[in-house]
């Protein structure tokens, strides 16, 4: 890494440092990152908040460029990471956050304007996961930066046990920012938990560490005014699946307990092994346990759903899926949306989110959602990826991308999937995500012929399998 020579340099390097941080605790990830970037890691995440001010601004005030033919060779599995590591670097200094929000420069010039969601076929909220970093009053101008009408944000760091309260200005500008938007964020507003939570814990000590931290996320959506809280059910560390369960249910039901109205929203997992929450039978055998039922919902990530083995391509495919997932868990608990295409095969159970469009998923399992009554009002975050390289090579956030996926999929809304107009949409996608299509494809097909010669191997190889297989690059 060159010495940082300016402020723009310094603040594309902590973006692209943060795309690296992901993939480091990933053995079976595909992401291939040069020691190079992750060597400036630690650097970007000590914190020094006088330049990190700085780091959305330098990021935003370039104008955005559309999309391209991205090279997305070093984005896979890093998702919303940038995000997290903005927040692990927020400023302290209560004055610097003020300025940081007043000087942004999207407030002047939105990537899209937000549809009046009247004006729709079908009331569908749509929206990304957007920033916070600053204060979770940013996440408000950030999601009406690109146009959205639903948005999910991290609370606090997402890789940090230790995070300073949230501050009164940044309760405050949240509450006021959401009136002078008029977002419902009782209603549009889905935060997500923690990637260090693991509400099936065993260890008495962990186990309290990641209750203390989940409810506090819980307290922070109440004093926000915020509904819903969506996060990963758990990780049974090989212990047996129904006590994993057990602890996640009785942690919630605690939690439940503890605070007034936030309804705790399970989101369905692509993994399998250890993971809990990527059949629909582990998120009802989890909500059969919670006392209070209106305080529990599931988030259905169409990624992970896809990945898992739940078909969502084509119109009959998606509506045997739903109907699964009514008949399994009930329609009256799905509380919201992650809106993702998959890099990965259907039941691959890799978790690789794509551009709407260009993935294994493709533009007709988005009409068939789009299209769906049962969705209506429901918030649908997008957590597509957005990161491209820079004019000097460094990976930015393109947010446009967001902007115009959101526009994509309210499109969608109505429109003739037989037409002309809808054929040469799914095309032009389907080109664009082609050759990363074909390469995890050519992962995925190796990584099943290794598997197989090791099953028909002798017991020796299945310990190894299993780790592998829990290693699986779930992230968001
Ligand atoms: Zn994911
Ligand atoms: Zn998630």
């Amino acid at each position: 890494m060159p010495p940082r020579k300016s402020l723009r340099n310094q603040s594309t390097a902590v973006v692209e440092s943060s795309v690296t941080r992901s993939t480091t605790s990933k053995t079976s990830g595909t992401a291939k990152v040069g020691s190079k970037t992750r060597a400036t890691k630690r650097k970007a995440i000590e914190p020094s908040p006088e330049p990190e001010l700085t780091l959305r601004e330098e990021v935003e005030t370039k104008p955005s460029k559309r999309r391209k033919a991205v090279a997305k060779e070093e984005i896979e599995e890093e998702h919303l990471v940038a995000e997290e590591l903005e927040a692990a670097v927020v400023p302290k200094k209560p004055r610097a956050t003020k300025a940081k929000a007043k000087a942004k420069p999207e407030d002047a010039i939105p990537l899209a304007e937000r549809t009046a969601v009247a004006t729709l076929k079908k009331a569908m909220r749509i929206g990304a996961h957007v920033s916070s970093a600053g204060g979770v009053h940013n996440s408000i101008t950030n999601a009406v930066h690109i146009g959205a009408n639903a948005f999910a944000l991290f609370l606090k760091s997402q890789r940090k046990w230790q995070n300073p309260p949230m501050t009164a200005e940044a309760r405050d500008g949240f509450r006021n920012l959401s009136k002078t938007h008029k977002f419902e964020v009782h209603h549009h507003c889905l935060p997500h938990g923690s990637y260090l939570v693991n509400l099936a814990q065993a260890e008495k000590e962990k186990a309290d560490q990641a209750y203390g931290a989940f409810l506090d996320d819980l307290q922070r959506c109440e004093s926000l005014g915020v509904r819903l809280y969506n996060f990963h059910p758990g990780n049974t560390n090989g212990d047996a699946r129904e006590s994993a369960i057990g602890r996640i249910a009785a942690q919630l039901n605690k939690a439940h307990k503890a605070t007034k109205t936030v309804v705790t929203v399970l989101e369905n997992m692509a993994g399998q092994g250890n993971v809990v929450g990527s059949t629909f039978e582990d998120l009802r055998d989890i909500i059969a346990l919670i006392d209070d039922k209106s305080r529990v919902g599931v988030c259905i990530d169409t990624c992970h759903a896809f990945a898992a083995g739940y078909d969502l391509r084509s119109p009959e495919t998606f509506a045997a899926t739903m109907a699964k997932f009514d008949e399994v868990v009930g329609s009256k608990y799905l509380r919201a949306l992650h809106l993702n295409d998959s890099k990965a095969p259907f039941a691959s159970h890799r978790d690789l989110h794509a551009n709407i469009g260009t993935g294994f998923l493709g533009l007709r399992a988005f009409h068939n959602v789009m299209n769906f009554d049962t969705v209506v009002e429901l918030p649908m975050v997008l957590e597509t990826p957005i990161d491209r390289p820079g004019p000097d090579g460094k990976t930015v956030e393109d947010k446009q991308v967001w902007a115009d996926e959101i526009k994509l999929l309210e499109s969608l809304i109505g429109m003739d999937a037989s037409s002309a107009e809808f054929a040469a949409l799914e095309e032009k996608l389907q080109a664009q995500g082609a050759s990363e299509r074909a390469k995890i494809q050519d992962q995925v097909d190796r990584k099943g012929a290794k598997d197989a010669k090791k099953a028909s191997a002798k017991p020796r190889g299945k310990k190894k399998k299993k780790a592998q297989e829990d290693s699986d690059d779930d992230s968001d």
